[in-house]
């Protein structure tokens, strides 16, 4: 049966991660009819929720940043983001610890930063204004103007080749905050962003570098009872808007007619539909759900982020020393990353993010305790072949030793529950390619119009959101992917 093409409007989005989520309210919100199907048993996708032992424990983006993308969602139906969702500041940013015992409190506050970087290298007071001038810039020209704009054609890429090149977008973001900054603490410092969306700092554009700017301007956020508890409310939302939401729902199959996608193969039944997004993995969509195998080859081939090694754990008594987002660098900085994203092997060292939410909002623990999760960027399984279920353990045990050791003590002695997520976790439970963290790898050659398409090219009605196309990973970057992917729905069905 030939559908009835003239008036598109049910919609189905196959994930319900942040992108997924964020793209079905905007739909919802124009009156499409939309129907998100997710396969496992709780919406978040990377940012899901395990209850274990009384704790709270988000599983992964816990740093949330530019609020207002998230506000909008609710703007859009005349709503506001604080009937559903407390979003609390933090300050510090991070607290980043070295070795050799500094310490950085990277807050927005110019004159605490001053007076910090005066510390380690006056000379580097001036320079950081000056990397502060440039990230501001690309931030205004490579997030306000481009990062919810679909690149789907190459001349919108020649557009905007004169600003990529005024910024030196092909430069490395540690190279260019090099060029402002001497002390290798500080270069650290400004330049370990990029990981917080899959990028090496060495390898992936200086447009990167408006995350730092990003955070400046907007803030660093949590959400009161987790990420989760964002998640929630966006389920919420979408639901009082009439979307439905099936869960433990994985897809079998995009079925297609020629050009047009016709229906959804779910687990329990084939839907009909005008329309499909898929927040889903970009290689597993092409190649499990729509069968495309070449096209699925392609996108395997290309640069994959690496992975991460989590683990979740909960503890007896408070430690308020602590601050809510830490990052505790290792021995090795340049060649650590090296491993990560090209090592056959796991390094010897590692440098960790430690997430203690409990210092922001205690109701995440039982009462007398405190709920955590460090995590360690480790190389995916297309570059180190590790058998994590055996090197899982041992991983986890080294690293709780070493925050014992440093920045927890009597963390074995009050360990009371503890969980962990491996590459192959990232693999088995959401369909990641060789378990990537955050899909493709944000390189210049992998970007903006050189990452698949908000809307697919030979396909009319199949669209792509989250960390897979444009502009990317992290909340911000799936939020605006959301809204690049919606405009271009909204419109294909008018
Ligand atoms: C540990 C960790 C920490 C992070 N920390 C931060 C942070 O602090 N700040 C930040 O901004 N970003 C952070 N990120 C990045 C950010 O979380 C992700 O980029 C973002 O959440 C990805 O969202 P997404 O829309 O691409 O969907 P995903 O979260 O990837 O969700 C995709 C969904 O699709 C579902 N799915 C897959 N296949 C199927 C199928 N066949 N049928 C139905 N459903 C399917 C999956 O189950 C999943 O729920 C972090 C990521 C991780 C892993």
């Amino acid at each position: 049966m030939t559908p009835d093409i003239s008036a598109p409007r049910t919609a189905a989005v196959i994930g319900a991660g942040l992108g997924g989520l964020a793209l079905a309210i905007r739909l919802q919100s124009a009156g499409i009819q939309t129907t998100v199907f997710e396969k496992r048993d709780k919406p978040g996708g990377r940012a899901y929720v395990y209850e274990q032992d009384g704790f709270t424990f988000d599983a992964g983006p816990t740093v949330i940043t530019d609020p207002d993308c998230l506000m909008r969602l609710w703007q859009l139906s005349g709503r506001r983001i604080e009937e559903h969702v407390d979003l609390i500041p933090i300050s510090p940013f991070y607290r980043l610890c070295w070795e050799d015992g500094t310490v950085f409190d990277y807050a927005d506050d110019q004159d605490a930063i001053d007076r910090q970087i005066a510390a380690l290298s006056p000379r580097d007071v001036a320079g950081y204004r000056r990397f502060l001038a440039y990230s501001q810039d690309v931030y205004r020209e490579g997030y306000e103007k481009l990062g919810t704009v679909p690149f789907l054609s190459f001349s919108s890429m020649i557009k905007a080749a004169p600003q990529l090149a005024r910024l030196q977008s092909w430069r490395s973001v540690y190279g260019k905050v090099s060029d402002y900054i001497e002390d290798e603490r500080l270069r650290q410092a400004f330049s370990f962003h990029s990981l917080l969306v899959g990028g090496n700092p060495f390898a992936t554009s200086a447009i990167y570098t408006l995350i730092h700017a990003l955070e400046r301007k907007g803030g660093v956020w949590f959400a009161r009872g987790g990420t989760g508890a964002l998640v929630a409310g966006m389920v919420q939302l979408f639901e009082e808007l009439g979307g439905t939401i099936h869960l433990s729902s994985p897809v079998e199959q995009i079925e297609k007619e020629g050009r047009r996608v016709t229906a959804i193969h779910a687990r329990d039944a084939r839907h009909p539909v005008d329309m499909v997004a898929s927040n889903a993995d970009v290689v597993h969509t092409y190649g499990e759900l729509l069968g495309d195998r070449p096209r699925a080859d392609a996108l395997g081939a290309k640069r994959h982020s690496m992975s991460l090694f989590v683990i979740y754990f909960g503890l007896k008594g408070e430690r308020p020393d602590l601050a809510h987002h830490m990052v505790l660098f290792g021995p090795r900085y340049r060649e650590l990353i090296a491993d990560i994203f090209n090592a056959p092997e796991l390094a010897d060292d590692f440098s960790l993010y430690l997430h203690a939410p409990s210092v922001t909002d205690p109701s995440l623990a039982p009462p007398g305790h405190s709920a955590y999760y460090v995590l360690s960027p480790v190389p995916h399984l297309g570059t180190a072949d590790i058998d994590w279920e055996t090197a899982g353990p041992a991983y986890r045990d080294r690293i709780l030793d070493y925050l014992d050791d440093r920045y927890i003590p009597g963390l074995k002695r009050d360990l009371v529950t503890c969980r962990h997520f491996t590459p192959f976790d990232f693999r088995d439970e959401l369909n990641a390619h060789v378990g990537s963290a955050f899909s493709i790898e944000p390189i210049l050659t992998q970007s903006a119009w050189f990452r698949p398409h908000n809307r697919d090219d030979r396909i009319e009605n199949l669209y792509i959101v989250g960390a897979g196309t444009h502009p990317g990973a992290g909340i911000p970057g799936v939020v605006g992917s959301a809204e690049a992917t919606a405009g271009l729905m909204i419109g294909d069905a008018a």
